[in-house]
């Protein structure tokens, strides 16, 4: 068929891994990260193998959330993944100098992408979670073209401006055939810890409403708790360092769903 636009790139799958789960955000800032290191290991609570990517190639979080810089084995080209929390882990924060900006372009930027999911010795794993890059841009899309999803996450704040945006990177998935698992409304509600007052600081139930007004499931609120923030900057993540918190236990909950 000559002429019309070129096809994109068929997907094509990890050697070893079963599951290839993209956790994402129309914008950053709402939690994505701390919601994929979270869930990855609830997923791996139940007993699964679970390894997580940060795709964030500017903004790379995992060497914090994980607690470690520890710099990967590279064997005959084939990268070690970073061990952490029994999780395989890499970042491209544990490849480069992260006090050094990355000023890459978008091939660049992709090249580096594709090491991290083929280069990487990930075999075996039950679930490999993807934390994106924040957005839909061009290295979003051709992210999802690259590897066969099993399924999309979505990551908002209760917020309109996140939600607009949130609708928008589901769409994006929707586009090339991906499901959506669901979308998490992070930094819910907020309980006064002198107090106990209930408050929601940046509204409720925003993304209830739009899943259902969107027909796609909504996995549930990760309550704005102060400790979940000091956890993650110290490389605890609260769902393994505080696991009876409201915080650890919706992680779970939503993992058990997905
Ligand atoms: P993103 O990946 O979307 O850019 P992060 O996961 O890095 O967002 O979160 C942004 C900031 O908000 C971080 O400092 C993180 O610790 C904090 N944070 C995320 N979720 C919560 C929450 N539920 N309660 C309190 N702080 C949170």
């Amino acid at each position: 068929d000559a002429g019309g636009p070129p096809k994109p790139p068929s997907p094509s799958p990890i050697p070893g891994v079963k599951h290839v789960i993209a956790v994402a955000s129309g914008k950053g800032g709402v939690g994505k990260s701390t919601t994929s290191i979270n869930i990855a290991l609830a997923l791996q609570e139940k007993g699964l193998s679970v390894g997580i990517l940060d795709a964030d190639i500017f903004g790379p979080s995992l060497p914090t959330l994980l607690g470690t810089k520890e710099k990967p084995a590279i064997n005959n080209g084939v990268i070690e993944p970073v061990k952490s929390h029994n999780l395989k882990a890499m970042s491209i924060g544990f490849l480069v100098d992260t006090d050094q900006p990355v000023v890459w372009r978008g091939p660049r930027v992709m090249g580096a992408t594709q090491q991290m999911l083929r280069d990487v010795a990930w075999r075996p794993l039950d679930i490999l979670v993807v934390d994106m890059p924040p957005g839909t841009g061009d290295v979003q899309l051709t992210m999802v073209q690259q590897v066969p999803l099993s399924g999309a996450v979505i990551v908002s704040t209760p917020q309109d401006l996140s939600l607009i945006d949130a609708r928008k990177g589901l769409a994006m998935f929707q586009k090339v055939g991906v499901p959506i698992l669901g979308i998490v409304e992070n930094m819910s509600t907020f309980h006064c810890p002198n107090c106990g007052h209930e408050s929601h600081i940046f509204g409720h139930g925003g993304a209830k409403e739009t899943a259902e007004e969107l027909s796609v499931p909504f996995l549930g609120g990760i309550p704005l708790d102060p400790d979940v923030r000091a956890r993650s900057d110290a490389g605890t993540p609260v769902v393994t360092s505080a696991p009876n918190t409201e915080a650890a236990k919706a992680y779970k909950d939503i993992a058990a769903s997905i």
